[in-house]
C-alpha cells in the first residue's frame, strides 16, 4: 500500500475534508464502497477491503462504517429481510427499487416536485432530515425467468 496511489489519496483526503481521522481501513473502505457503485453489504465490503488493508475484522468493518456513515460519506440503506447496504453518499436523497425475486437494488431518482409524502405530517418540534423510499417488485430477469 502507498499512500501516492491516486484513489489512496481522494480517499485520504475525503477523510480530511470530513475532519475524520486518516486510518488504513477508513481510506480502504471507502475506496471500495466508492469503486462498487452499487449497494454492498458488510460482509462483501469486509472481503474486499481486506485484499488493500489485510486481515479486518467484522467488528473493526462495522466500526469503521459507522463512522464513515456518521460523518456523511458513506450512505447506509435498511431494507427489511436484507442486511445494511452501503454505498457512496450523494446527497442527492435517491431512492431504491429492491427486486422481490433476486433481490438485486436499483437507485431511483427522487421524485421531484411537491410529493405529499415527501411533507409528512408531523406534530411541531420534528425535524425531517431524510425521505427514503422503497420500491419493490420484481426486476426484468426475475420477471422473464420466473422462479421455480
Ligand atoms: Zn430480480
Ligand atoms: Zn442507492
Amino acid at each position: 500500500m502507498t499512500l501516492d496511489d491516486e484513489p489512496m489519496a481522494l480517499a485520504a483526503e475525503q477523510l480530511r475534508t470530513a475532519g475524520m481521522r486518516v486510518t488504513a481501513p477508513r481510506m480502504a473502505m471507502l475506496m471500495v464502497v466508492s469503486e462498487s457503485r452499487g449497494h454492498l453489504d458488510a460482509e462483501t465490503l469486509r472481503e474486499r477491503a481486506q485484499r488493500i488493508t489485510g486481515r479486518l475484522s467484522l467488528q473493526a468493518t462495522y466500526n469503521v462504517l459507522r463512522a464513515l456513515t456518521d460523518s456523511g460519506l458513506v450512505r447506509c440503506t435498511q431494507f427489511p429481510g436484507h442486511p445494511a447496504r452501503y454505498e457512496t453518499e450523494r446527497h442527492d436523497n435517491h431512492h431504491h427499487f429492491v427486486c422481490r425475486g433476486c433481490g438485486a437494488i436499483r437507485d431511483v431518482k427522487c421524485s421531484v416536485g411537491a410529493a405529499p409524502c415527501m411533507e409528512p405530517q408531523l406534530p411541531e418540534g420534528y425535524d425531517t432530515q431524510e425521505a427514503a423510499v422503497t420500491f419493490w417488485g420484481m426486476c426484468p430477469d426475475c420477471r422473464a425467468a420466473p422462479r421455480t
